[in-house]
């Protein structure tokens, strides 16, 4: 598995972390970012990134969404100490507007639709139409420009009315099967065979998304196409065995056997309600709306979802997905009459309904008076509880949405009190010593009330009111005394900058525009608004300006949060018992459940389990596979997408210079190398990363450090990577510290970095304390939340050196390292930190040092000098001693024991090690094998979540994981069974083409300049040629049934030889030791 994936999926603490290595495209990165281009988010990587911050969660993906996702703010703060210089591609609208395709009203009329409103909006350089469909009332946004990553997405209204989870559950049901494309699951063969760079569906607390992406013209319409069918005509209304399967149903293998709860959303839903910081976020948002919509959980609630019946679930998509409840959205390059005519098809079959008034969000009313909520959350046995409470406050704004100059400001607002570490409210409170880690997301602007929350997590319960005091004082304090103007000039420049960069990652640009604009007019507004900030930012600029920061902030302050009766305070207590508790409460009513059956009912059962498994397990048949709109090998370009890249030297530093157009913003990387560290001084390397940023040098305090890189760059940050490289014994190590800037600026961007890496003092041992609390409690919260992330890195450590090496910094170790580092940094600092100062001498030199950029030709020609500058100031030392890394854990089955309801089940082996010599085709059969046998076995017959299977072609490690899993053994036995499942493997020559281009789509995987630039580098490093990217791709393109036949030693040799680690629930790891002796050897984690 390719290390900094794993590094990143073990990292990833955004709102969208728990399923992220699910995603399509961290799928991608896993296998593949390395030797093609595709989505490389070297985010903060190991280094924590205190800036993220755990939101409510609001939104539940079908896959996790990119880390890199933020465009929950009206500015997505991409990088949290990302600024603008006043140099920046200044006020677009000076800028004439281009000229793009548009329609006719004549034409539009004709197709069914009139047009409303249209506007050429400079801020995203595109013309907007806004239509009506005449028929139906279903509004349509067409949105040209000339960006080639064109996004569809079809949104209702979905407002639940209880927590059993119909929303939800609709969401996934609707892709299994519709009338035109009569199969399991559409949606699956679009993730096999499609060019996509986008295909997902989420639900929120109040609507439903379907949007997809394609640079491809034909492609793109192939997938709304299967979309469109897929909201309006789904089989699942009139087959009750998709609802069983998605939603819930009861399972009995036999009639002598218990009954159990069974269904991909129950199960999804488990795993969501084991975790503490999404219990908190439900429970907030609950308390805060306890009138509305959003009192109740639309991703339903384990112990609510089974009330669910089949009726209810059919008459709510008869009401709610109707076009005249819909909103539909259309962005790209192609031609917008096309769109109308592929959309006038569908909306003409139906007539208008009145669901837009039944579907209408209704607003909270506000409290009088402020609420108070205790409960309780499911914590270890055994496990010290003492600091394990949270609490949250947490306020609703305003009984009404807010105009947009408003909620940028409170945007603002947010950013300055919680936005980086030097921030004073987060400051504050972590300094404070009464919790590990924020919780509460800030400003949430995204349902139709605002609201505003925060608090503490690892809080012991005597110091809770303490935490409440101190966040209202703070508050105070801050509208009293004004902030720093050193932090509002860095939150303005940070927020300009991401507004102006734009830089959504690896996720669509225009799904980022759309969702932006659905917040607004999913509530009846405008939807041109939300996407033209240039105004109210001005305005706001200009009144900063005028009057100064306090006279606007203060009132902000004392209005919205602190006079605002309408604060629900959240406490919670950990509870040992619950889980047990909750789990013998289900066993009893299942209990009553078959009590109440027949001999005839049982039998009926287990024969319906049987008939529903069956039928999971039965493949399509051709025919209906066929109806599944494909392109074809012809359509596909031969060649891999082209990085430039020269090779050149600057006062005797390698240079990677990138020629691409980044709109005049100047993106680098400098690449030290770490092979000389100590081996026992690794697993200090996340939190030196942190310290470089977080701990001030002899002149700046952290504040000032931070403020300035805030002021002057788009942000900056430290962390390691490592990886193996084929065919040799030594891993790659490095330590790369990534910055970007407007071009002007690139000299301060070198300065600061310069700063950073030489001046930083590490003295700090409060701060230093707090960065190991924080890290552990992350840690913790990622055992819960991505246990694959932890079980894929311990396997790894367990097969390879640079395995060993990312599970020190990222996995159980370092979890294990953190608790007792916690504790020597009273007794111990002194050594601490000149460990933390040897670090630095073995790292930064001007040997093994290269410097890789990514801009304009200009900038980049015009920078050099910077760039030498730098290179000048960088010490030198003697010729590199190399460590010698070989370590690696012992090859023992493992068990990591944690409170869940759900497991986490890998099995991994080295597949080089047995004689498979890697070939393109092994990129195909490894996604097929997860998008076939593993989705059908492990997810739609075992209830997972998901299950996948990774191939890291520089290690050879080939693994296999499963997520948020109710079984265990079982699934190894899944895994055991590939190779029988490709030696059996019959595939016409539809389904092998499929297989082809959705690997393409993989590995041609949508990029942005700098994460094109970034991967360039990548490949650098590990020694991947131009040459052999074409060879690969080749490969790829010419893989036969006969190479998946050739790949079942491989997997033979996963199931004869393969370590398995698990992340699971003392009952299941009890269980599983009883019934294969002592397979696991058991390790309590939490
Ligand atoms: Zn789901």
């Amino acid at each position: 598995m390719e290390r900094a994936a794993i590094v990143r999926s073990l990292s990833c603490t955004s709102m969208a972390c728990g399923r992220y290595l699910l995603s399509r495209s961290c799928r991608t990165s896993l296998s593949s970012s390395i030797l093609f281009p595709s989505t490389p988010k070297p985010k903060l990587s190991l280094s924590p990134s205190p800036t993220v911050r755990h939101s409510l969660q609001r939104r539940r993906w079908r896959f996790a969404p990119s880390p890199y996702l933020s465009s929950r703010k009206h500015f997505s703060l991409l990088c949290p100490r990302a600024v603008a210089s006043p140099s920046i591609p200044s006020s677009p609208s000076s800028s004439p507007s281009p000229e793009f395709p548009h329609v006719k009203d004549k034409v539009a009329l004709e197709l069914g639709f009139e047009k409303v409103s249209e506007e050429f909006i400079p801020e995203c350089k595109s013309k907007a139409v806004l239509f009506r469909h005449r028929k139906t009332g279903a509004e349509v946004m067409s949105v040209s420009n000339h960006d080639e990553n064109k996004v569809f997405g079809i949104v209702f209204r979905t407002p639940p009315k209880d927590s059993t989870g119909i929303p939800h559950i609709l969401e996934h049901s609707v892709l299994c099967g519709s009338r035109k494309y009569p199969l399991k699951e559409p949606f699956v063969e679009l993730l096999k065979g499609s060019l996509h760079t986008f295909l997902n569906a989420f639900t929120y607390p109040d609507r439903t998304c379907y949007p997809v992406a394609s640079t491809n013209t034909k492609d793109f319409y192939n997938l709304v196409d299967v979309y469109l069918d897929a909201v309006f005509f789904p089989r699942c209304v009139e087959d009750f065995q998709t609802f069983q399967q998605e939603g819930w149903h009861f399972e009995l293998n036999d009639p002598s056997e218990d009954i159990t709860y069974k269904g991909v959303v129950f199960n999804e839903m488990k795993g969501v309600y084991s975790q503490p910081d999404n219990i908190l976020g439900r429970i907030s948002q609950q308390a805060l709306y306890p009138d509305t919509t959003y009192g109740v959980d639309s991703g339903g609630d384990p112990q609510v979802i089974p009330k669910l019946t089949f009726e209810e679930f059919k008459e709510f998509h008869r009401k709610y997905y109707h076009p005249s409840n819909s909103r539909i959205w259309f962005y790209g390059d192609d031609d917008p009459n096309e769109r109308l005519r592929i959309l006038g098809e569908y909306l003409d079959m139906f007539d208008a309904s009145s669901a837009p008034n039944e579907s209408k969000i209704e607003p909270q009313k506000l409290f009088s008076k402020p609420v108070r909520i205790i409960e309780k959350y499911p914590a270890s046995e055994g496990a010290d509880l003492k600091k394990q409470h949270m609490v949250t406050l947490n306020w609703l704004l305003s009984d009404k949405p807010l105009d947009l100059e408003t909620e940028l400001a409170l945007g603002f607002l947010d950013h300055l009190l919680l936005g980086t570490p030097a921030s004073p409210l987060r400051k504050i409170l972590l300094e404070s010593g009464l919790g590990d880690a924020i919780v509460g997301g800030g400003v949430e602007d995204e349902l139709l009330q605002p609201q505003f929350s925060i608090g503490l997590k690892g809080v012991s319960e005597q110091d809770i009111h303490k935490v409440e005091e101190l966040v209202m004082t703070t508050l105070k304090k801050l509208a009293n005394e004004g902030f720093d103007t050193d932090a509002v000039e860095a939150s303005m420049n940070t927020i300009e900058f991401s507004l102006r960069e734009n830089n959504t990652g690896s996720f669509p640009r225009g799904l980022s525009l759309m969702l932006r604009s659905i917040g607004k007019w999913i509530y009846d507004m405008n939807p041109f608004e939300p996407l033209k900030y240039e105004k109210p930012l001005q305005d706001l600029k200009s009144r900063l300006a005028k009057e100064g920061s306090k006279a606007v902030f203060s009132p902000l302050i004392e209005k919205f949060i602190l006079n605002n009766p309408h604060r629900v305070t959240v406490e919670m207590q950990p509870d040992p018992e619950k889980a047990a508790h909750d789990e013998a409460t289900e066993k009893e009513i299942l209990q009553k459940v078959k009590a109440g059956m027949t001999k005839e009912d049982l039998e009926e059962l287990s024969q319906a389990t049987h008939d529903l498994r069956l039928k999971q397990e039965t493949p399509d048949p051709p025919e209906a596979l066929k109806t599944v709109p494909s392109l074809s090998l012809q359509d596909i370009p031969k060649e891999p997408i082209y990085v430039p890249i020269e090779v050149g030297d600057i006062n005797g530093v390698k240079v990677l210079q990138h020629d691409l157009f980044t709109n005049d913003v100047f993106y680098t990387e400098l690449v030290f190398d770490m092979s000389s560290l100590k081996q026992e001084l690794l697993p200090l390397v996340p939190l030196f990363c942190q310290s470089l940023l977080e701990m001030g040098t002899k002149d700046l305090t952290f504040v000032q450090l931070n403020q300035l890189i805030g002021r002057k760059t788009g942000g900056i940050s430290v962390y390691p990577f490592t990886s193996s490289v084929r065919g040799k014994d030594d891993p790659c190590s490095h330590m790369i510290v990534r910055g970007k800037a407007m071009a002007g600026r690139a000299e301060d961007l070198y300065d600061l970095i310069n700063t950073i890496i030489q001046d930083v003092q590490f003295e700090d041992q409060q701060r230093f304390k707090q960065f190991v609390s924080q890290s552990r409690a992350r840690m913790e919260n990622r055992l819960r939340g991505s246990g694959h992330g932890i079980a894929a890195a311990r396997m790894d450590a367990k097969l390879n050196t640079a395995g060993w090496m990312s599970e020190k910094m990222g996995g159980l170790s370092y979890l294990e390292f953190l608790r007792t580092l916690e504790e020597r940094v009273d007794q111990d600092w002194v050594n601490i930190s000149s460990s933390l100062e040897e670090i630095r001498k073995s790292v930064f030199s001007k040997q093994g040092c290269l410097i890789n950029i990514t801009a304009d030709g200009k900038n980049l020609a015009n920078t050099e000098k910077a760039v030498g500058k730098f290179v000048d100031l960088l010490p030198t030392r003697s010729p590199i001693t190399t460590t010698n890394w070989s370590a690696t854990l012992p090859l023992t089955n493992e068990a990591i024991v944690i409170p869940t309801q759900v497991n986490y089940v890998g099995k991994a082996a080295n597949i080089y090690d047995s004689g498979y010599k890697l070939s393109g085709s092994a990129y195909v059969i490894s996604k097929y094998i997860s998008n076939t046998w593993l989705w059908d076995r492990v997810r739609v017959s075992g209830g997972a979540y998901g299950g996948f299977c990774d191939f890291d072609t520089h290690s050879g490690v080939f693994s296999f994981l499963s997520y948020r899993d109710p079984n265990l053994l079982k699934t190894l036995d899944v895994y055991d069974g590939t190779g029988d499942f490709l030696r059996e493997l019959e595939m016409d020559n539809d389904t092998l083409t499929k297989a082809i281009i959705g690997t393409i789509g993989d590995v041609d995987s949508y990029q942005l300049p700098d994460a094109k630039g970034y991967s360039s580098m990548l490949r650098y490093l590990l020694g991947i040629t131009e040459e052999e990217r074409q060879r690969r791709r080749e490969e790829i393109l010419a893989t036969s049934l006969k190479d998946f036949k050739e790949f079942v030693d491989a997997m033979e040799a996963v199931k004869d030889k393969g370590v398995t680690v698990a992340v699971a629930s003392p009952e299941d790891v009890d269980a599983a030791n009883k019934e294969r002796f002592n397979f696991f050897q058991v390790k309590k984690a939490l």
